[in-house]
């Protein structure tokens, strides 16, 4: 049964010296409590606190990091089964694939690729993660000239080593051994010498089986041998047999019904045969590590966009800075225009406004992560928050009038807000995609 975090205080050292990161002892075990911090952290604790603890405050989900420097990516310490019953924290790391069959040129294409592509999308900066190298052509020494033509490309990036031979494994690790790859996989067949290669370089690694029983007992094996940071692949045949899988197993994990089964999953969708649909299924069902071929370009972007928008706090708007915002170089006579600060809104309206190529200013009010509609219903979005933000963010000094354009769904706020601020206010569309034909037809009157 969990334990409450005054029964974890009570068995902690209180010394309170911050060495686990926290600033006391207290909130180590409100972490602990909630399945958020690792035990291993407070240096100071006695056997018996060990053993009392142990398996029942570690998170339900192992956290495995993969990858060294700033490209590493971590997985796993998941707490809740639907996002909507508190969030999800560790987004998947999505891996293009390359063979050591293909030529150099196409490999390190696929390098940079990975290394240098970006999609910004409200305000962040979204990427793939890392490369995965597999072994087809049988050869040891062809997998580890394709790991060092991977390697020479410079890009740091996070390796994922896909070998059923531990000899090629080993001749590959000579080339990123130091970088903490993640060794794809240990099986029933070969589990003893991957623990032994996984041992010696410090590397996570997959274990391989296609029921729940085989991967327990080949857990149990690795960690017994010293491997504490595993991933789980699921074998599945088909994506019914991936979602069966993957759920039993976070289902699982985080009731602590099988702790042998709280580790993240792995899933190739280069085996799947229709990749962009086994992306998307491992995005939203569980899938911490997605290994595929390199998407194209459309598929990419939704990817990105898909994992972005299931990783976000669903309790949690993401949020712009309130504050005055440029788009292009605005004078003192340029419009202005007020909205809220839900980086959905931000963002739409800014592109909209980039496109009219009108130079102006935006006003951004701090309703909390709101929308328009959303805040004036709240009464978030009010005369005195707006009159306060031209205040505060000093925008009379920047433009020469006083005129004020809002957002139309904050039109029964219009009066309110003139009454408030001595500014004139003008009713903007209610559809940001009508803005540029606003600003051409109206702020020139
Ligand atoms: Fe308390 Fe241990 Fe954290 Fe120190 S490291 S503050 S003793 S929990």
């Amino acid at each position: 049964m969990a334990l409450k975090a005054l029964d974890i205080y009570k068995l902690l050292p209180k010394k309170n010296c911050k060495e686990c990161g926290d600033p006391t002892c207290l909130t180590f075990a409100m972490k602990l409590a909630g399945g958020k911090a690792d035990l291993d952290l407070c240096p100071y604790l006695s056997d018996e606190a060990k053993s009392v603890l142990g398996a029942t405050t570690r998170p339900p989900i192992r956290l495995v990091k993969i990858g060294v420097g700033t490209r590493n990516f971590k997985v796993g310490e998941e707490t809740v089964l639907y996002r909507h019953e508190k969030t999800f924290y560790h987004p998947p790391g999505i891996v293009f694939r390359v063979t050591d069959t293909m030529q150099a040129d196409e490999i390190v294409a696929v390098t940079r690729r990975v290394r240098d592509e970006t999609l910004t999308r409200v305000g962040a900066d979204l990427r793939f993660n890392g490369i995965a190298i597999e072994n087809v052509s049988g050869s040891a020494e062809t997998f580890a000239r394709a790991v060092e033509t991977v390697e020479k490309v410079e890009a740091h990036l996070p390796p994922v080593l896909i070998s059923k031979d531990t000899a090629a494994l080993k001749a590959a690790l000579v080339y990123c051994g130091t970088y903490r790859p993640l060794l794809h996989a240990a099986t029933q067949e070969n589990v003893k010498e991957m623990c032994a290669l996984a041992k010696q370089h410090g590397c996570p690694l997959v274990v391989r089986s296609g029921s729940l029983d085989g991967l327990v007992n080949l857990v149990k094996t690795c960690t017994a041998d010293g491997v504490p940071d595993l991933v789980l692949d699921l074998a599945p045949g088909t994506f019914g047999d991936f979602i069966r899988r993957s759920t039993a197993v976070r289902q699982l994990a985080i009731t602590r019904a099988v702790p042998d089964l709280g580790y993240p999953v792995y899933l190739n969708a280069a085996e799947t045969g229709q990749q962009d649909a086994a992306v998307a299924l491992g995005i939203v069902k569980y899938g911490s590590v997605i290994v595929t071929d390199p998407l194209p370009v459309g598929s990419a972007k939704a990817a990105l966009t898909l994992r972005q928008n299931i990783y976000t706090d669903p309790q949690k708007p993401i949020q712009m800075n309130p504050g005055i915002y440029r788009v292009g170089s605005p004078d003192k006579d340029s419009p202005v225009l007020m909205t809220v600060n839900f980086s959905l809104t931000f963002f739409t309206l800014q592109g909209y406004l980039e496109s009219a190529r009108v130079p102006c200013f935006m006003l951004i009010v701090d309703t909390e992560g709101l929308s328009v509609l959303t805040a004036v219903a709240a009464g978030k979005l009010s005369e005195m928050l707006v009159r306060d933000s031209i205040k505060k963010f000093g925008l009379e000094n920047e433009v020469s009038h006083r005129k004020l354009i809002i957002p139309g769904y904050a039109s029964p706020l219009s009066g309110r807000i003139e009454d408030a601020t001595g500014w004139k206010v003008l009713v903007g569309p209610r559809d940001a995609a009508e803005i540029g034909e606003y600003l051409h037809e109206e702020w020139k009157k």
